[in-house]
């Protein structure tokens, strides 16, 4: 039966039951040696490959591995290393000195002298929670492609196994536009497009490199390709793919890769680009399709990006046929392909491990296993005229009736509808996403019941997570303490995390999230809608995972979530306790969410379920409640001009959640950044009493907008860095109260560390919060 060509993008490389984090993990504590790693990275590359063409994918990606990130590989390809790694050796430890970091005492090994070099940065992958290191380029960066570099090799491997390898580059202007200066002085003259002829002049070898390594074709990510341009990036989109194909032979093909967002309106740039087909995301942007096709130079393939790389649902087959039928007939076989709607590095490996999965839900879902079977029957499906003809089928009718089974059950099953859901959504009124009272008027009378002194002292919520925390909780989970026992283990860390407070005088204090492993999960746990899965991890960074929930049904609160703690911390001081929440966007973005309706209304239903969780404290004598919303700007949509969209729901989100309470309750929020100008009138619109960010590490310029924009609420911007187990002195402290004042009003200032203290051992927890204490006395009386 004739077929369109079938591809993903990358596949999860870290394997089905994490294999490689066990091996790089095994070999940073020196458990493995350098050949072992190398022969099973490799032989799990085999397997992996073994598993795509199996399951009848025919351009299996190569280059997609890698032992920490694509984007550190890129920069480690053509020279971009820093000076600080310079002079380490060439190889593992030059390369993981880069991602993590290398401290080493001095020895003979070492030269004799100490090495102590931190690592690069990193930062999210567009709008996933995949973390990329951040290339650093010089002034005068020059590139050179290192020898046998590691997808070429990997190229090699994939053909050796009689496969059509299609290797994955990161193209050179969305690697140089991720890029930041080395000199962080240089940030204003920073010009990476400079680079982008000479760039695109080692890519040109490199991609020589993959042809003689047996690739017809090769995928050249640009992601960058769907985010605001200018004609600056124009400009080097031109001169690096001009330099990249000036004089390749013909036989090698470049598959141009977009992803996460349109491209659609960007196809005059694109059409003028060398290359030889387009690749497009149809799940984050299927209105696109028609632009692209009418733009579409003749002779470019076209790759159908249909499958979701990001979430964990089933492809709506029948949807997707009826779809791209035309495309093909439009275009021919020869000239689509059908995809991935990203790398499948953003899917968990396989459903075959989930054995605890509601079994009606299990069919609704396809991790990355699932995922390449789908695909396979789409490029058989796209060549037939219609649905009917597929339907009629004898290979592939009953993979459709299938698909059709799981959809009809999805859609009309009531473990998703939830009628009573639906129509407080439908019932949500301009005066449930605003506070009764205006905040001078409120904050007066919280301060009076509160009995705040100036300059409030506060944390983020979590302590030290200590050993015998986890360790109580793996007993729990293995059933060698009791649910009862567990619990007056917790009770008993609470009742001491109080007193501890107590003793270093804070103002307002908090049971201390010993209970929740997760901030998100803790929650997701207690709401109705969400499920767990045993083996859905994802890439988060280099070998770390996350294992995000999944949001498959309307949410809602069975029952009080926190109040039983919150109330039992309460009991035990006489000082107000903060409840501690998850807020509806963080909630929402760092989960699967459904696919089968808007985010925003899965965010209302959050923000429903957490509003009545605060008006439960309320009801139950907590006086002050923060909302974390560490997620809001993470979950900014990638292009400016959707900013407001985004920026209207998610704020109404915090709002509905927080505005349900009397004019005397303190509603906190915090966030773990600070950049905040660009998106100020947001967070100004979320109108919490107190907002408490991270601010140590950033520079207190960026306070700036809260002056600027005379920010009328408490502000609590971190007074010290939680991220480092240093203890700042007293008089550090007092400095940075005293530079916080020029940007904020002295009654409206809070002092509180940056972030939750959950990471850090507790002697210098005790040292820091006495020091703050200390802080907040001489301030009073000095500042
Ligand atoms: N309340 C949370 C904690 O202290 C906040 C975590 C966060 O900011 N990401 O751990
Ligand atoms: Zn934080």
């Amino acid at each position: 039966m004739t077929a369109l060509e079938s591809t993903i993008l990358g596949f999860p490389r870290i394997g089905a039951h994490r294999e490689l984090k066990k091996l790089v993990e095994g070999f940073w504590s020196d458990k493995i040696s350098e050949a072992t790693l190398l022969m099973e990275a490799k032989a799990l590359r085999a397997k992996h490959w073994k598993v795509q063409h199996d399951a009848g994918i025919d351009l299996v990606p190569s280059g997609d591995f890698s032992f920490y990130d694509l984007v550190l590989d890129t920069a480690y390809t053509f020279g971009a290393i820093p000076a600080r790694y310079q002079a380490l050796p060439a190889g593992f430890t030059q390369y993981f000195a880069m991602a993590r970091g290398l401290q080493k005492p001095a020895s003979e090994a070492t030269g004799n002298h100490a090495i102590d070099v931190p690592a690069m940065e990193m930062k999210k992958w567009f709008d996933t929670n995949y973390h990329y290191i951040v290339p650093e380029l010089t002034a005068d960066q020059s590139f050179a492609l290192v020898a046998d570099p590691q997808v070429v090799q990997h190229t090699r491997e994939a053909k050796a196994q009689g496969l059509a390898p299609k290797p994955v580059l990161i193209g050179p202007v969305t690697f140089l536009l991720l890029s930041k200066p080395a000199d962080r002085e240089a940030i204003d003259a920073f010009q990476p497009l400079r680079f982008a002829a000479q760039l695109g002049t080692q890519y040109r070898t490199l991609v020589q490199q993959l042809a003689d390594a047996g690739a017809q074709w090769i995928q050249v990510d640009e992601p960058c390709l769907g985010l605001d341009l200018n004609p600056e990036i124009e400009a080097a989109y031109r001169t690096a793919y001009a330099e990249l194909t000036h004089d390749l032979p013909s036989s090698v093909r470049l598959m141009l890769t977009t992803y996460f967002e349109r491209v659609g309106d960007r196809m005059d740039l694109i059409a003028e680009l060398p290359v030889h087909g387009l690749h497009v995301d149809l799940v984050r942007a299927p209105r696109q399709l028609s632009e692209v096709m009418a733009h579409l130079p003749a002779q470019w393939v076209l790759s159908l990006g249909v499958v979701d790389g990001r979430n964990v649902w089933r492809t709506d087959l029948t949807a997707v046929v009826e779809c791209i039928q035309p495309v093909v007939t439009e275009l021919g076989c020869a000239r689509v392909w059908v995809s991935s709607s990203c790398s499948l590095l953003h899917s968990p490996f396989s459903l075959e491990f989930e054995t605890a999965l509601d079994p009606e839900i299990q069919t609704w879902l396809a991790f990355a296993v699932e995922k390449l079977a789908e695909l396979r029957f789409l490029a058989r499906a796209a060549t037939l005229p219609s649905l009917e003809a597929v339907s009629s089928d004898a290979m592939l009718s009953a993979d459709l009736k299938a698909n059709q089974v799981a959809f009809a059950s999805r859609r009309g099953s009531n473990r998703v509808v939830d009628s009573t859901v639906q129509s407080r959504v439908r019932g949500v009124t301009p005066n449930m996403i605003r506070r009764s009272a205006a905040f001078t008027e409120r904050y007066a009378q919280q301060v009076d019941r509160l009995q705040l002194p100036l300059f409030p002292t506060t944390t983020i919520g979590s302590f030290p997570q200590t050993r015998e925390v986890r360790s109580a909780r793996l007993k729990l989970k293995r059933g060698d303490l009791s649910q009862a026992e567990y619990n007056s283990f917790i009770k008993q860390e609470t009742e001491q995390c109080i007193r501890r407070q107590e003793g270093w005088g804070l103002d307002v204090l908090v049971h201390g999230e010993f209970e929740r492993t997760d901030m998100v999960e803790y929650f997701g746990e207690q709401l109705a809608g969400y499920i767990f899965t045993k083996n859905g991890w994802v890439s988060s960074y280099g070998t770390r995972c996350v294992k995000p929930p999944i949001i498959y049904g309307d949410v809602h609160r069975p029952q009080p979530m926190t109040v039983a703690m919150s109330a039992y911390a309460q009991s035990l001081t006489a000082k107000p306790l903060k409840g501690m929440l998850t807020g509806p966007v963080t909630c929402l973005q760092w989960s699967f969410v459904r696919d089968d309706q808007p985010r925003q209304v899965t965010a209302t239903q959050l923000a429903l379920a957490i509003r009545d969780e605060v008006a439960d404290l309320e009801a139950a004598g907590i006086t002050v409640v923060q909302i974390d919303e560490p997620a809001i700007r993470e979950g900014l949509p990638l292009r400016r001009s959707d900013w407001d969209a985004y920026l209207q729901w998610a704020v109404d989100a915090f709002l509905l959640s927080s505005t349900g309470v009397k004019p005397t309750t303190q509603i906190h929020t915090h966030m773990c950044y600070s950049d905040f100008n660009d998106i100020f009138p947001a967070i100004q619109r979320m109108d919490a009493d107190v907002i408490t960010i991270e601010n140590s590490r950033s520079d207190l310029k960026l306070l700036g907008a809260f002056a600027a924009h005379g920010y009328p609420n408490a502000a609590g911007p971190g007074l010290y860095d939680i991220h480092s187990p240093r203890v700042p002195s007293v008089q550090e402290m007092v400095d940075r109260v005293q530079a916080l004042l020029q940007y904020l009003p002295r009654d409206r200032l809070w002092l509180n560390p940056d972030c939750g203290l959950k990471t850090r051992g507790w002697l210098e927890v005790e040292a820091a919060l006495r020091h703050l204490t200390q802080t907040a006395a001489r301030a009073r009386t000095e500042c």
